[in-house]
């Protein structure tokens, strides 16, 4: 017995014997509501009422099998490398700081620590000896310059020291006016160059620290 079927624009299609019948159902062509008649007959019924035997379910739709996730990739080091931009040598791409020079590849990281920096090159306010302010800039690294320049506190202590010159310009006002009271006996000249020579062999980070 041969079957017509109607297909999704509803016109028959056949005739097909029951077995094409039943392997369309199988490769999911029709339904079992899809509407077929006898090739002989003029009667459309639904597929489900004309077969007696066992309908086979029709086979599954290729799903595509979800891959379980890698866990075990997650817990181990990325072998992603990277190129340092500092010192060209290839590094994890998980790296924050480079381990061949140090330097800081992340971004995030690296602007906190140059805003870190920044915050020290800041002007610290001292209170020296002699009770002025001073302002004193250290650039990162430990040294400290003062405003008052050692070279020409030392010029003038060596050439106007005998009239308390180099005391003027340090802020000792009163050491000063004791020089140019006795300039007089010469002893001041003297005391001006050996305290210039002194200067002149301070450091710049102690000279600052004293004089401000
Ligand atoms: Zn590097």
């Amino acid at each position: 017995m041969n079957y017509f079927y109607a297909n999704a624009a509803n016109e028959p299609v056949g005739p097909i014997s029951e077995e094409q019948l039943h392997e369309l159902y199988r490769n999911r062509t029709i339904t079992l509501d899809t509407f077929v008649v006898v090739e002989e007959g003029s009667e459309w019924k639904a597929y489900r009422s004309i077969t007696k035997i066992p309908i086979p379910p029709p086979t599954p739709a290729v799903v595509p099998i979800p891959t379980p996730p890698v866990v075990a990739a997650q817990n181990q080091p990325s072998m992603a490398t990277q190129k340092c931009p500092f010192c060209a040598e290839f590094i994890s791409s998980d790296a924050k700081k480079c381990k061949h020079c140090g330097e800081t590849i992340d971004v995030a990281l690296r602007a906190a620590e140059e805003a870190k920096r920044g915050n020290s090159n800041q002007p610290m306010v001292f209170m020296n000896a002699g009770g002025g302010a001073a302002a004193l800039a250290g650039n990162g690294q430990g040294q400290i310059i003062g405003i008052k320049s050692r070279m020409v506190a030392a010029l003038l202590a060596i050439f106007l020291g005998g009239i308390g010159a180099h005391k003027f310009y340090l802020g000792r006002t009163l050491w000063g006016l004791i020089y140019l009271v006795f300039c007089w006996t010469g002893i001041p000249a003297i005391l001006g160059i050996l305290e210039g020579i002194t200067y002149l062999l301070s450091s710049d980070r102690s000279f600052a620290l004293k004089y401000g």
